[in-house]
């Protein structure tokens, strides 16, 4: 191969190991020092075999021009140093040759990076697949949908500027020739309630502040936009701008966004009409005389109506007041019960929560749920990563017959089983779906309950504690303590059906739309709750990734500050322990780092002797003795399982590679 290759030995010296396999000594020790020796010589990428471990440096680094693009392309691993292009590639070739589909799961805490590699990924895939203007469209589309979700979905934390605050699986279609023909986003669990609160130091959802720092003076009179301190929903934090973030800026690429992806410009102004109105609904504030809430100023109900084209005075009603059905003397009716102060607020918070949810949900089409459910997922996903390359990788040697010595590590299948198990004892999510299933309509005391019963259920599990106001599970991650209140009410996650009606009685057909449900068919069953999607919705997403050849990145934030070149010692070696790092080396280096069946192996290099040129006639296992015979590759450097032969280091492969290419 051409001499473009040696960038590395050129320009910077080599830091540390490229491929941790080949560290001397494994501990995490030694592992946090090559990291840090790497990341202080601005080598962000460093491997385990075929996994990718990312430092977030906090700076722009010079190595992701159309160069290494260029340079990576349909290039060995070993050719260059560590690179998330690298690993894009290996995917989009695996794909291409082995006609199989591919994952990529990124995992790591907020603000480790997981979505500025998925936009290296993106982009990387995007320059490298082929390009009619059918293709170039559906690029377009994938490249846009980053920063509309970020809009609506990421916002600014104590964490990270720009949080993602929403699970995502992006699902990129391939044609037969390598182009991107088709794509589909899902994602789950919103942080909805961010859209009514917000602690200190951090913001709403960034398309708030873009819209009110970007809009025209004619939106902003229509949608009567003032400064951000005016509304209730973004004031309480005191926090409006962000240090590197420009608002303004972010709104024309935000309203690009959706052009590109085929939103019409109607559409375009009922979603921000969804938007503002929203911010005008928070300033309904309510007071209570003789234990019923009246609205505080009726002047504030006339603009957040015009904006979502309903009535005024239902608006006003309908967040004063709510149908319940009542039995009276064996027959059943509705009657209106008034609310007091607490309830009205909790009506209108639920509205603005449910509005913008809902928005979300078409911007993307799906939905979801909060932290705890954000962990479980996160849960589910480190699985799949024990499964595939801790679990699998060893049994199979067990299963080839190749000697073998276990290696211990922890299995974080326990966690996913006190959280979703539905008996003996039933987890977490089964004992709150109960007691969501018998709880009073205002829900009073639910809570209280569920921590009674969850005492009961798994109160002995090694991972789960008590505590004066809720339960600690311990992650594998560490240990998170979940505050019990407002559990079962988020876990029902129904909206009560006057507000739905009030939706649906909204002039615009964009917001009537988001309100689908038809509220005359009589409900069957139980209906479903939000642990129960959630569950599903994880679930369906681990099948899909089992059935796609997984590719790992593993981020790790190096610090909390933000800032360049500054190392937190005991901040790295805490996620290198809970990813499993030091295990995953072991199994990785104890192991083999290629294997093949016979008959693929026998294909691919059967131009090296004359004997398997064209083919092998015998037992493809002799054939494949043969041939590594005759290249003279050491004993030790191979062991023949049943099916498959396994090759120790990759640099014995890499020798026949080259043969091969010399022929
Ligand atoms: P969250 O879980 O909160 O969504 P995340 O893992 O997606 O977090 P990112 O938003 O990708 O984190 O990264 C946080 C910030 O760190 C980015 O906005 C950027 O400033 C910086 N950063 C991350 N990765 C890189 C990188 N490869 N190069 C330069 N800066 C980076
Ligand atoms: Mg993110």
């Amino acid at each position: 191969m051409g001499s473009k290759y040696h960038w590395q030995s050129q320009n910077v010296k080599q830091s540390g190991v490229d491929d941790m396999v080949l560290l001397s000594k494994i501990t995490e020790d030694a592992i946090v020092d090559n990291l840090k020796k790497r990341f202080m010589d601005d080598y962000i990428f460093t491997y385990i075999g075929s996994v990718l471990i990312s430092v977030n440096p906090f700076k722009q680094m010079p190595y992701f021009t159309d160069r290494e693009i260029e340079l990576y392309q349909g290039a060995a691993q070993y050719e260059n140093p560590p690179h998330i292009y690298a690993l894009s590639d290996n995917m989009y070739r695996n794909m291409m040759i082995e006609v199989e589909n591919q994952c990529v799961i990124i995992s790591g805490e907020s603000g480790a990076g997981k979505t500025v590699a998925a936009k290296y990924i993106m982009g990387y895939i995007s320059k490298v697949s082929g390009g009619s203007s059918k293709v170039q469209h559906v690029k377009d589309i994938i490249l846009q949908s980053n920063p509309l979700l970020e809009a609506f979905g990421n916002a600014k934390t104590v964490r990270n500027n720009n949080s993602s605050r929403f699970g995502k699986y992006f699902e990129i279609q391939f044609s037969r020739g390598g182009e991107p023909d088709g794509g589909k986003i899902s994602n789950f669990l919103l942080e909805k309630s961010r859209v009514v609160s917000q602690n200190e130091n951090e913001r709403n959802f960034h398309i708030y502040y873009q819209l009110i720092e970007g809009a025209s003076p004619q939106q902003k009179e229509s949608l009567g936009i003032m400064t951000p301190d005016y509304y209730n929903y973004l004031n309480q934090s005191g926090t409006y701008k962000v240090d590197g973030t420009n608002d303004c800026k972010d709104f024309q690429e935000t309203m690009e966004a959706m052009q590109v992806i085929g939103i019409s410009p109607g559409c375009q102004i009922q979603v921000l009409q969804i938007i503002a109105g929203i911010l005008h609904l928070g300033n309904i504030i309510f007071t209570e005389q003789g234990n019923y809430a009246q609205v505080d100023s009726t002047d504030l109900l006339a603009f957040p109506a015009y904006l979502l084209g309903i009535d005024a005075n239902r608006l006003q009603e309908k967040l004063t007041s709510r149908k319940m059905d009542s039995k009276w003397g064996g027959k059943s009716e509705s009657i209106n019960v008034t609310l007091n102060e607490e309830q009205a607020s909790h009506t209108r918070d639920a509205l603005a929560k449910a509005l913008y949810a809902r928005l979300f949900d078409y911007l993307v089409e799906k939905n979801g749920f909060e932290q705890f459910c954000i962990n479980f997922v996160n849960e589910k996903l480190q699985q799949i990563f024990i499964e595939l390359t801790l679990k699998a990788e060893q049994e199979e040697y067990v299963q080839e017959g190749i000697k073998w010595t276990p290696i211990e590590y922890f299995n974080n299948k326990v966690v996913c089983d006190l959280i979703e198990t539905k008996l003996n004892p039933p987890g977490i999510m089964s004992v709150l779906d109960d007691v969501c299933a018998t709880m009073h309509a205002k829900g009073e005391g639910a809570d209280d309950t569920l921590l009674q019963k969850l005492s009961a259920a798994v109160g002995t599990h090694d991972h789960f504690n008590n505590w004066n106001s809720g339960f600690v599970i311990h992650h594998y991650a560490g240990k998170v303590s979940y505050d019990i209140i407002g559990f079962c009410e988020r876990n029902r996650d129904v909206l009560f059906n006057d507000l739905i009606e009030l939706m649906q009685s909204s002039e615009q057909d964009f917001i009537r739309s988001l309100f689908p449900e038809n509220l005359n068919t009589e409900k069957k069953g139980r209906p479903s709750t939000a642990s129960s999607k959630i569950k599903k919705q994880a679930n369906d997403l681990v099948n899909t990734l089992m059935k796609c050849t997984p590719h790992y990145i593993r981020c790790i934030k190096p610090n909390e500050t933000k800032r360049a070149k500054d190392w937190e010692e005991s901040r790295v070696k805490h996620q290198v322990e809970y990813l499993g790092l030091r295990e995953n080396i072991r199994v990785r280096r104890a192991g083999f780092a290629y294997r093949r069946v016979f008959n693929k192996f026998l294909q691919r290099y059967a131009i090296l002797t004359a004997e398997t040129w064209p083919c092998w006639r015998g037992q493809e296992k002799d054939g494949v003795l043969h041939l590594l015979r005759s290249v003279n590759m050491d004993s030790d450097q191979y062991q023949m399982g049943r099916a498959k032969i396994f090759v120790k280091n990759p640099e014995s492969l890499f020798l026949l590679e080259e043969m091969r290419e010399r022929k």
